[in-house]
């Protein structure tokens, strides 16, 4: 139940940021694009680079969300031995599926689960199906 209830959640999350990055211009008093840090290598968030933020406010940017899927997803490899369970940074939960850990911050990992929806997430921002309701 949680587990769906995260999902949703996560999805839902990805959907606001794609909306965020295509207002150029945000108002000054909001959180600042150069503010916001992926959490795996610690790179501001700029417009030509995607970002997809996780649960309270753990974000990876798109450099390694690509490293992160080279290893889980092409690679089917993980940086932690199967089934040890792994706090992952995005979604908070302990996951035994393949992780991904920032080679840079050891405390930064990315279940495949996250990587997964995080990718669905930037792929549907950068088709730039318009969609400004
Ligand atoms: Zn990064
Ligand atoms: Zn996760």
């Amino acid at each position: 139940m949680g587990l769906v209830t995260s999902l949703h959640r996560l999805a839902q999350r990805s959907r606001n940021y794609a909306r965020c990055v295509r207002r150029e211009g945000t108002d000054p008093n909001q959180v600042r694009m150069e503010d916001v840090l992926c959490d795996f290598c610690h790179t501001p968030w700029t417009l030509e680079r995607p970002m997809v933020e996780g649960h309270h406010g753990s974000c990876i940017c798109g450099n390694c969300l690509r490293a992160a899927w080279a290893l889980t997803v092409t690679s089917q490899a993980s940086d932690r031995p199967d089934g040890v369970p792994t706090k992952c940074t995005m979604c908070l939960e302990e996951r035994t599926d393949r992780t991904f850990q920032s080679p840079a911050f050891a405390e930064a990992c990315i279940c495949l689960r996250c990587v997964r929806l995080a990718t669905r997430a930037v792929a549907r921002d950068e088709d730039g199906t318009p969609n400004d309701e």
